[in-house]
């Protein structure tokens, strides 16, 4: 076939393969291997070390549902924290939502800032927003250095590799948890329940063994590996299954609504087996 094709492998031996019209972008930035594609089906393409982050066709799915889970199983989420997210769609939807008041970005490489600004401003629009604060630092230091401060906090990380190994550990989350206030509420992306389950059951284990509630919940994203994907949340005192859809605000959104909201932790078996 002609053209370009982009493969991403992967470690279970899987691989996705999207054509490419061209390749707009690519350096090596101080983390990671960074390069921007425009394919022919789902438009511009954000790739990290040879991982896709994020496509023009299908990233609202991703970025509605890492942020608006919690901020709508919150009752007044007014100070949230990303970790991670450089590309800025997470903070786009928190921006949106009328009860947030300040929103944190704390992403370890500009590269990946300055990029989505230039190649993808409709990711990116939120990040100019006033309420929004971009910090470009180590998430772990940041988590290390709060206490008691966030009402949310997400962390929209690449897959466990480089800078972002920690950002998966133990102690890790135990940080969140004491940056969070004594309501708050942890979300973090963990990668294909198809692909991961390692990783999927020891999060969860560990999610467990520090947050009175721990959930997982799913969406459906075609350019990540395998298709399936997990969030794990963490919450002390909200049941995000238990939230009155009624209060749920409108911010416009293209895949998330409170019906999603409850049938995302509805689980096939095969994966409640993964959490037991
Ligand atoms: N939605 C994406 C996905 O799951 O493929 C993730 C999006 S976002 C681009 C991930 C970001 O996490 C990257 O820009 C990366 O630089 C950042 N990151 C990795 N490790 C980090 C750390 N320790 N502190 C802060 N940001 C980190």
């Amino acid at each position: 076939m002609k053209g370009l094709w982009y493969t991403e492998h992967q470690e279970a031996g899987v691989a996705i393969s999207l054509k490419a019209k061209t390749k707009l972008h690519e350096e090596r930035t101080d983390f990671q291997f960074l390069e921007v594609l425009d394919t022919d089906t789902f438009g511009r393409m954000l790739v990290l070390d040879g991982a896709i982050q994020t496509t023009m066709k299908d990233e609202f799915v991703y970025h509605e549902m890492i942020s608006l889970v919690a901020l709508n199983t919150h009752p007044h989420p007014e100070n949230v924290l990303v970790v991670g997210g450089g590309d800025g769609g997470a903070i786009r939807e928190i921006a949106k939502h009328p009860h947030v008041k300040k929103a944190t970005l704390v992403e370890i490489d500009p590269a990946v800032i300055d990029a989505s600004k230039k190649y993808f401003p409709e990711i990116s629009c939120g990040l100019n927003d006033p309420k929004v604060e971009v910090k470009v630092e180590d998430g772990i230091k940041h988590i290390a250095e709060s206490k008691g401060k966030y009402d949310v906090i997400l962390v929209d990380s690449t897959d466990p590799a480089g800078p972002a190994v920690g950002l998966f550990e133990h102690g890790f989350y135990q940080g969140i948890f004491d940056a969070l206030k004594e309501d708050g509420i942890f979300v973090a992306q963990t990668e294909s329940p198809f692909l991961t389950e390692n990783l999927i059951r020891g999060v969860f284990q560990d999610f467990k063994s520090i947050f009175p509630i721990a959930k997982l919940y799913l969406a459906y994203i075609p350019t990540y590996p395998s298709g399936m994907w997990s969030f794990t949340i963490g919450s002390k005192k909200y049941d995000p299954e238990a939230v009155d859809t009624a209060k749920i605000p409108d911010t416009n959104t293209r895949y998330y609504t409170p019906q999603i909201h409850k049938a995302a932790f509805a689980l096939p078996l095969f994966v409640q087996d993964l959490l037991k």
